[in-house]
């Protein structure tokens, strides 16, 4: 069974894993002119648990989709036999009266979560402002470049193919059996998907030099923005912007820093004034009910996207169903 897939995202390489679980002798092709995790994925800050949104309600399908990416995680890391991801819980302090209501109600409704005193807070965040907080016990912080990589390891060990390119049109796979279009907020530049309301959403992160005199951060923390250590630990990833209507994809650091940092300093006053190292810039593809999109497009033509803020938690509970759809009807 030939099968193509356009993109190396998140979408892109658990559509393949699952072709390689379940496909009877699949023979993978993948194409991605900005290589593996080129895209959004590769620069998405990491962070996975369903109560993510400004009111921290349990996103949909947000337990079938943690389950899901576990077990994608754990194959990737097994295979990788390296640390690709920390299960050490995320906090999300609430900053205002809003968020106190609703990530109140978020602690009592369901028992992956607990609400955090001040006190509790600061005990286990050292530096972090007096703000109480919502405790997510099985919050994740992956390190997204490095699960791609290891997810297309394990593809290509099985024979998978990758070509460095950008497919233009869609009739340059007509000799595969299936192809799967996972190309994120791009999707929509094929003439197959135009009728689609989808709309991107540039989304911007900052790589901040972390203060000598604060300790790391045990796990991330997640209020209206977010901050994400990032592997030495003596940097922090804090972002994002979520800018509609941008005019450019590239990174404006300018932009970004005016969005994100105050946000930042509110909750670590100790940030102020450090150095910003990085800005990083990337399109989520959103749909109007913000939910991901998902189906068959034509005769052998499949598509995947619209997993917006939460890639993590949708790609493979979503390339699972689909692959499941496209192996029924194939
Ligand atoms: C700043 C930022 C931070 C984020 N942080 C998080 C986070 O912490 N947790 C989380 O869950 N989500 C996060 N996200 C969202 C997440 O990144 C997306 O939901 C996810 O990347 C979508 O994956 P995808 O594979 O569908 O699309 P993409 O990652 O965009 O992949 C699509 C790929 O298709 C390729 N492509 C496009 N056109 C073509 C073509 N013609 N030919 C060949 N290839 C093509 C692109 O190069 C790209 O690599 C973040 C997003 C941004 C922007």
């Amino acid at each position: 069974m030939k099968i193509a897939i356009i993109g190396a995202g998140f979408s892109g390489l658990a559509m393949a894993w699952h072709f390689l679980q379940s496909a009877p002798n699949p023979q993978i092709t993948l194409f991605d002119a900005k290589g593996i995790g080129g895209g959004a994925s590769g620069l998405a800050a990491g962070l996975l648990h369903p109560f993510s949104g400004a009111h921290a309600k349990l996103n949909w399908m947000g337990r079938e989709g943690m389950a899901s990416t576990l077990k994608l995680l754990k194959a990737a890391a097994a295979f990788a036999g390296e640390e690709l991801y920390q299960q050490n819980g995320i906090l999300r302090p609430a900053v205002d009266e809003d968020q106190v209501k609703d990530y109140r109600q978020c602690a009592e409704k369901y028992p992956e979560t607990c609400w955090l005193d001040v006190q509790e807070v600061q005990k286990r965040v050292k530096g972090i402002a007096p703000f109480p907080a919502l405790w997510i016990q099985d919050g994740v912080a992956v390190d997204c470049p490095r699960y791609l990589q290891a997810l297309w390891a394990i593809c290509a060990a099985a024979g998978g193919e990758f070509f460095p390119v950008a497919i233009q049109r869609l009739d340059e796979l007509k000799e595969y059996d299936c192809v799967v279009v996972a190309a994120g907020a791009a999707l929509i530049n094929y003439p197959e998907f135009q009728h689609i309301a989808l709309k991107p959403l540039k989304g911007q992160i900052l790589l901040l030099e972390w203060p000598k005199q604060v300790p790391p951060l045990p796990f991330p923390v997640n209020s209206y923005m977010y901050l994400v250590m990032d592997r030495s630990r003596t940097l922090c990833w804090a972002g994002s912007t979520f800018e509609r209507n941008a005019l450019s994809e590239a990174p404006d650091m300018e932009t970004a820093k005016a969005l994100i940092l105050p946000d930042v300093f509110k909750l670590i006053p100790d940030l102020a004034h450090v150095p910003v190292r990085q800005c990083l810039a990337g399109m989520r593809a959103v749909t109007s009910d913000h939910k991901p999109l998902y189906g068959r497009f034509g005769d052998k033509l499949w598509g995947i996207t619209g997993l917006g803020s939460k890639g993590l938690l949708y790609h493979a509970y979503c390339a699972e169903q689909l692959v499941k759809e496209i192996l029924d009807t194939l």
